[in-house]
């Protein structure tokens, strides 16, 4: 089953027990849009308890009961969906989640919601959208609008400005003039957002292919300087930002995270390192060394036709090579000789491209040589001349060994 056919069955399941249950939210918006919803929300004026009495404890999950989400497991191919009961949030004193919920009406339950085009239902079994907040109009013009007064609506919640930003870049929509305006008087206040949240919603500008409006949103809404230590220094070199919001538009579809941040913070990245990066968008250490890496492999990769294969091997055979590679593709252009290069030597079968040592740690020890400093030294020596052809055979590299320890 579909998660589509299966979210049409929990409303009519809702529906035939007598109560309300409507598609909500995104999964609206997306069908209106021509795109396949990533996942079903169903709003419902059921409380949690009778959701979960109506599709039995087995079959359900009251993970955010508090908050009157019950989510309700369907087959294996169709995913869950989670039921919420229609609500209205009540305080939101930290400015980030209300510090309660009352259940309420459809009506009341759209107007919660951030921006109008969020604002939607929908009734799979009538087959009919419900609109309290004139959203279909504002998806028909492409406009990213809040529900009632922008400030108000920033101020319960100020992650808000960070998902508008995302909406209209990702979906090639207009901020209303008002709800920009908002944006932008707000910015700074986007540090009582955890950086969890603002890292969660930068990632997905940043892996989506129209990371390169939203880098430009972010900067026209001064948000950029918010979420990243002296980022509003990122777009003030006119030219070299529009370089790079060049290079960020060529990565494509499948580009990666990483690959997309290294391009972007590189110049920060070449004075403040990763820290207050990694502070503010709460990276994981593999993202850290991954966007690190790249940073610094990628000028060298262009490079690539000048260096000796021992010096250009040990960057090639890295795990994050060939993303690295993308990105200095990008930045150098297909036809540069060093990318060329590159290119090339990536084709290698494995046994080419990463032989197996000669000699190993092991077998400088069998020879009497003592671990240290000098005997690395002399495991980089062998591997160096294996790899540039001066040396075939074990037998080559002991002697190699042996007159490298005599000559010292
Ligand atoms: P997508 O999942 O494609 O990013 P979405 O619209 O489904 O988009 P979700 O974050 O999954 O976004 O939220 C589902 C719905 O919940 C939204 O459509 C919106 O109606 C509401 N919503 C989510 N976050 C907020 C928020 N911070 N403030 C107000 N309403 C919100
Ligand atoms: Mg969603």
């Amino acid at each position: 089953m579909l998660p589509r056919e299966f979210a049409t069955e929990v409303a009519k399941k809702l529906q035939a027990a007598g109560y309300q249950g409507l598609w909500a939210g995104g999964c609206v918006r997306d069908q209106l849009l021509g795109k396949v919803p990533t996942d079903y929300d169903i709003a419902t004026d059921a409380t949690p308890e009778q959701v979960r009495q109506l599709f039995g404890h087995r079959r359900t999950l009251p993970i955010g009961a508090a908050f009157g989400v019950i989510t309700v497991i369907g087959p294996r191919s169709a995913g869950h969906i989670e039921v919420a009961t229609f609500r209205r949030d009540m305080e939101y004193s930290d400015g980030r989640r209300p510090d309660s919920v009352e259940f309420t009406d459809a009506r009341e339950d759209a107007s919660r919601r951030d921006f109008t085009i969020n604002g939607l239902f929908f009734d799979p079994v009538q087959n009919e959208v419900i609109d309290y907040v004139d959203g279909r109009a504002d998806i028909d013009f492409r406009i990213v609008r809040a529900i009632g007064d922008p400030h108000e609506r920033i101020r319960e919640d100020k992650l808000r400005m960070l998902r508008a930003v995302r909406f209209a870049a990702t979906l090639g929509f207009e901020l209303e003039p008002n709800t920009r305006a908002a944006v932008i008087q707000h910015a700074p206040e986007i540090g009582t957002v955890s950086a969890e949240r603002i890292g969660g919603e930068m990632r997905r500008m940043l892996v989506h292919p129209h990371r390169a409006a939203a880098a430009q949103l972010l900067a026209d809404c001064r948000l950029l300087g918010e979420v990243l230590l002296d980022g509003e220094q990122l777009a003030q070199n006119r030219a070299n930002w529009r370089t790079r919001l060049g290079w960020l538009e060529q990565l494509g579809r499948e580009a990666e995270f990483a690959q997309a941040a290294a391009i972007l913070l590189s110049p920060l990245l070449k004075v403040q390192g990763i820290n207050p990066t990694s502070k503010r968008w709460k990276l994981s250490n593999a993202e850290q060394k991954t966007i690190r890496w790249i940073e610094q492999h990628v000028v060298p990769m262009s490079r690539a036709h000048l260096m000796p294969w021992s010096e250009l091997q040990p960057i090639l055979v890295h795990p994050a090579a060939v993303k690295t590679w993308q990105v200095a593709k990008v930045q150098f252009g297909e036809h540069h000789p060093g990318i060329l290069a590159c290119e090339k030597k990536l084709q290698l079968p494995a046994d080419q491209l990463d032989p197996l040592p000669l000699l190993k740690g092991d077998d400088l020890i069998e020879l009497g040589i003592e671990p240290g400093p000098a005997f690395s030294r002399l495991l980089q020596q062998v591997r160096a001349a294996q790899l540039d052809g001066e040396i075939e055979t074990r037998q080559q590299a002991v002697h190699l060994v042996e007159s490298i320890q005599t000559g010292e």
